[in-house]
């Protein structure tokens, strides 16, 4: 599948949004290409109580983690189902772009993310990854 230019010219908006010197964005997509969820990576303070989190300090989370918790929260049924079903998995698209320039570059996972990518993979949540690569 091809992913549309437009999923990746809304990814390039958010990854530009983001207040991390290397900036990302992420998408879980449905098998139609449909964007269900975005984000960017950000700095954060740890939270003091559960339910507080400052969007500054020295932590980073980074994209795949924060489109993944955001999915989570909007939809926790769909997870389930997916879990279940061997056809409804979600796709995985990562960018990074230059800072200040036009162009996505390379942002293949982490190795921490990457263990929780082959995780959400081996429940059948998600079964295909992009990422961005170099000009
Ligand atoms: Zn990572």
């Amino acid at each position: 599948m091809r992913i549309s230019d437009t999923v990746i010219r809304q990814l390039t908006q958010a990854a530009r949004e983001s207040d991390v010197r290397s900036q990302h964005a992420a998408a879980i997509l449905d098998k139609s290409g449909k964007i269900m969820a975005m984000a960017s990576n950000y700095h954060f303070h740890k939270p003091i109580n559960k339910t507080n989190w400052l969007p500054e300090g020295d932590y980073t989370m980074h994209a795949e983690e924060a489109v993944y918790q955001k999915f989570m929260r909007q939809y926790p049924h769909l997870i389930k189902l997916a879990k279940l079903k061997k056809n409804i998995a979600y796709i995985l698209v990562v960018i990074r772009i230059q800072r200040g320039g036009e162009h996505c570059i390379h942002s293949k996972p982490c190795k921490k993310c990457t263990q929780k990518i082959n995780k959400l993979i081996k429940l059948n949540i998600i079964n295909r990854v992009y990422y961005s690569v170099n000009p």
